[in-house]
């Protein structure tokens, strides 16, 4: 049976997708690092990253798909297309996961996009393009920082020195665990960092609250929320808590408070508290840290997101004039710790994705990205989108994450229809 791409309606492709051998390998692969909880516990180049590695590589080669990996262990599953020497649509996400996370963040895009691959082959579609899955390696940087570090290193946006030399708790470098990583996983073809990419699709758990609560299966995401993080540090003086009066006092946590609870006022979000500003506390440290002492110095983080990069930078600006000007009579020093510019989808990519979900008749919404993913620096190196299902009660880097059955196939059919528009399309109406 063949199928040219172009002319294959949506619906025949999307009925090449399997739910039921989706959700198998899903709970498979979940079983790689499986906790007592319910959950996964998979951390990046560890034995169960590996052993969850060696899964997929298995499943790949049963099926005579190509594996490729790269120098910072970015595993890629290729499905040949007409014209080989065209850089591949690529689709996927990441295997790792948090010490106490779910089965379903990385994972669920990772095997979704295996899915289609299978689904293509079982429909015998004809495509241009190649059509590669990948799982990129160390998304979530809980072992290894930074996370993301598969994809930043394949886009240039880290240097893979840089990451190799990353140590973990125990002070393994992750250039040692790629290393086992390598040995592990043999005969894998090589694949240059940067190798050009024509089209990325990312599908993954939405990881939040608000598909669910509006009752949509499909969330059509428009670009990922930047953040900026700093570290505020308060400086005041340390005295008797019982003999110094209040006016004679440099106390540090009181000035901490008057510049919290004006960033609170300042950075309000004007729609209310359903708008899209977010701003995060979640550090706080005093010193001496005595009941009766007064405070002398107090510390905090803030963790500052926004999906439009001017609001965001001008939300950044306040947090600074904020901190220089409330502290006194104690002084405050405001270090920026991580600056991540908010990226907006292409709207081609964006409508392509709402066509897919729509000509599968299903209700979709359009909505930012609030966590971090892949898709961030993939879209520095060509046309880049994301699909989202729901999560139940919005929960993730939890055991409890969970998406249904029937969702994970929505998503799959979702991305099997874009995946197979870009592949048959891009060449033709997007050449730049
Ligand atoms: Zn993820």
């Amino acid at each position: 049976m063949t199928a040219v791409a172009t002319a294959v309606p949506a619906e025949r492709i999307a009925a090449a997708v399997q739910g039921e051998r989706l959700w198998q390998r899903l709970m498979a692969m979940a079983r790689y690092g499986e906790t007592a909880g319910g959950g996964v516990n998979r951390q990046a180049l560890s034995p169960e990253d590996i052993a969850a590695r060696g899964q997929l590589i298995g499943w790949a080669r049963a099926r005579g798909f190509r594996v490729f990996g790269d120098a910072i262990g970015n595993l890629f599953v290729r499905r040949e297309g007409t014209d080989p020497s065209l850089p591949p649509v690529v689709s996927g996400s990441h295997l790792d996961s948090q010490p106490a996370g779910g089965r379903f963040d990385g994972a669920f895009g990772v095997l979704a996009a295996f899915e289609c691959l299978e689904a293509f082959d079982d429909l015998g579609l004809v495509h241009r393009h190649p059509i590669e899955m990948v799982a990129w390696t160390n998304e979530e940087g809980s072992r290894f920082a930074p996370g993301a570090m598969g994809s930043m290193v394949y886009s240039g946006a880290l240097p893979l020195d840089r990451a190799l030399d990353a140590t973990d708790a125990t002070g393994m470098s992750a250039r040692d665990a790629l290393a086992a990583v390598s040995a592990a996983t043999v005969d894998i073809e090589p694949r240059k960092l940067g190798t050009p990419i024509s089209a990325y699709l990312e599908a993954h758990i939405e990881q939040g609250p608000i598909l669910e609560a509006a009752g949509l299966p499909i969330g059509v995401v428009t670009g990922i929320q930047g953040a900026r993080w700093f570290e505020i540090t308060v400086e005041g003086a340390t005295a008797h808590a019982g003999t110094t009066p209040l006016a004679s006092r440099r106390d540090a946590f009181q000035a901490a408070h008057r510049i919290i609870a004006a960033l609170n006022e300042a950075l309000a979000d004007p729609a209310g508290p359903t708008g899209p500003t977010r701003l995060t506390i979640g550090r706080f440290e005093l010193e001496p840290g005595s009941v009766n002492s007064v405070p002398a110095l107090a510390r905090f983080s803030i963790d500052l997101r926004h999906p439009d990069s001017g609001q965001l930078q001008a939300l950044a600006v306040r947090v600074e004039e904020i901190a220089a000007t409330l502290a006194a009579p104690c002084t405050a020093a405001c270090k920026p710790l991580l600056t991540i510019p908010a990226r907006r989808f292409p709207d081609r990519v964006v409508d392509l994705v709402a066509g897919a979900s729509q000509s599968l008749r299903l209700a979709s919404m359009r909505l930012p990205s609030g966590a971090f993913h892949d898709a961030q620096f993939i879209a520095e190196l060509c046309p880049t989108g994301m699909i989202f299902i729901p999560s139940r009660d919005g929960l993730s880097h939890n055991e409890a994450e969970y998406s249904s059955p029937e969702e994970i196939f929505t998503g799959a059919r979702v991305l099997a229809v874009a995946l197979a528009e870009l592949a048959a399309s891009i060449e033709s109406s997007w050449k730049a």
